[in-house]
């Protein structure tokens, strides 16, 4: 079939079409959740209303066809992702879970003290502070390979700091709060080179690009479901096959295991290993609905969507008196952090809400790069493909409106 017209899309999401304060909602707060098509509201609600059963244990239709539907979410994210094997996808609550399962599982038991583990300036709290708690257990350091004032890794300085003390590399592919893109496959290359394992924290890029771990050639991607257009509470790790057969569980319980006796217990294989108890079966059959949706418009088509959008907002950004936009990399997504002088980020999104446009105010999870900026906080515009230029432009007369009554 023809491609639909990007503004057709804007009618799959329910949530678009409300109003806020009176006016039209403006959705510019992509990057802290998506929202969610029909057809994933509607893949929830059928397993609850007609299949809602617990999944990998019991042998009645219910439960095997609940088993089916959370076990063909796997294959679509292993597929959207291009993992090697659907055992390579671990489905966790999201990045968060996914990246303290590799600190717990993978990094603790192989850190010493003196050891390092090498992050950027930019990364989010999620990859930040789960290494600082194995650093506290084990004597271990965190670097930090700094950026440039447009907001891209130094990634001389970056692979400098590759020396045989570094366990463990953890950069995010895109930035959520100035959208850079990074050079992933060139930081894995320069990884695998040295022995270093590479962590990925794809939360902000695989919604708006395509991902394909394998060709990236990092050791471990965590992702989140909700900002993919799927139910909170969902997300995975992927991870090379080799280190999840070595891991440790990191949780114990139900689902995880072959046997269980009280002389020992032997563990399921990877993914099951890492998933115990009842896990989040209609957020998974949710994610797997959202992945049929993105691949029905196709990842690569949103890019380029993304892309031509992002340019229009950028030159209209840069046109209100003011205005300052953090983060100018040349590989970027469509996520604008900005400030007007003499106002408060909050002040803006507060004003700005009463205009009907939701955008996030604050430090966004990265403390880091607030101090790296010299600001406190910054206010946010991330888009998605459902957004538009007369969004844009909309957004800009409130925000010349907010503008003329704050500064
Ligand atoms: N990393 C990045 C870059 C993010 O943007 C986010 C979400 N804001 C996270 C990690 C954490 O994701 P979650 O809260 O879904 O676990």
């Amino acid at each position: 079939p023809a491609p639909r017209d990007w503004s057709s899309y804007r009618a799959d999401f329910p949530q678009l079409a409300r109003q806020v304060h009176g006016k039209p909602l403006i959705y510019f707060d992509n990057a802290n959740t998506a929202q969610k098509p029909q057809s994933v509201i509607d893949a929830v609600e059928r397993y609850y209303t007609q299949f809602n059963a617990n999944v990998a244990r019991a042998v009645h239709t219910l439960g095997e066809e609940a088993t089916a539907a959370y076990e063909a979410s796997r294959d679509t994210l292993a597929r959207f992702i291009n993992a090697g094997s659907r055992n390579e996808v671990v489905f966790t609550s999201g990045t968060t879970q996914a990246i303290n399962l590799v600190a717990y599982s993978f990094a603790l038991p192989r850190l010493s003290a003196g050891d390092e583990i090498v992050v950027t300036q930019m990364e989010h709290h999620a990859n930040i502070v789960p290494w600082q708690l194995m650093c506290q257990r084990t004597g271990a350091v965190l670097k930090v390979a700094p950026i440039t004032p447009s907001g891209e890794l130094m990634v001389d300085r970056f692979l400098e700091m590759l020396t045989p003390r570094v366990k463990l590399a953890a950069v995010a592919h895109v930035s959520n709060v100035i959208g850079t893109v990074n050079p992933i496959a060139e930081l894995a290359r320069a990884c695998r080179s040295r022995g270093v394992p590479l962590l990925v924290d794809g939360s902000q890029a695989c919604p708006h690009m395509p991902v394909d771990v394998q060709a990236l050639g990092c050791d471990f991607y965590a992702l989140t479901g909700h900002k993919l257009f799927g139910p909170t509470g969902t997300g995975a790790l992927w991870a090379r096959r080799e280190w999840l057969e070595e891991m440790p569980p990191f949780f114990g319980g139900g689902e995880m295991i072959r046997t269980v006796s009280f002389e020992g217990t032997v563990f399921a294989d990877p993914p099951h290993k890492f998933e115990a108890g009842t896990p989040n079966i209609a957020g998974f059959i949710g994610l797997g609905a959202a992945i049929d949706y993105i691949n029905a418009i196709g990842i690569e088509r949103i890019a380029a969507h993304e892309a031509e959008l992002l340019a229009y907002a950028t030159a209209a950004f840069k046109q209100v008196p003011g205005l300052r936009l953090f983060g100018e990399a040349p590989k970027k997504a469509a996520v604008l952090s900005f400030l007007i002088e003499g106002v408060h980020a909050h002040d803006l999104a507060t004003l700005l809400d009463h205009e009907g446009v939701a955008v996030r105010s604050g430090h966004h999870c990265a403390h880091p790069l607030m101090q790296f900026f010299g600001v406190p906080a910054t206010a946010r515009a991330s888009l998605s493909f459902y957004n538009t230029r007369e969004e844009v432009d909309r957004f800009i007369v409130a925000l010349e409106k907010v503008r003329r009554l704050l500064a």
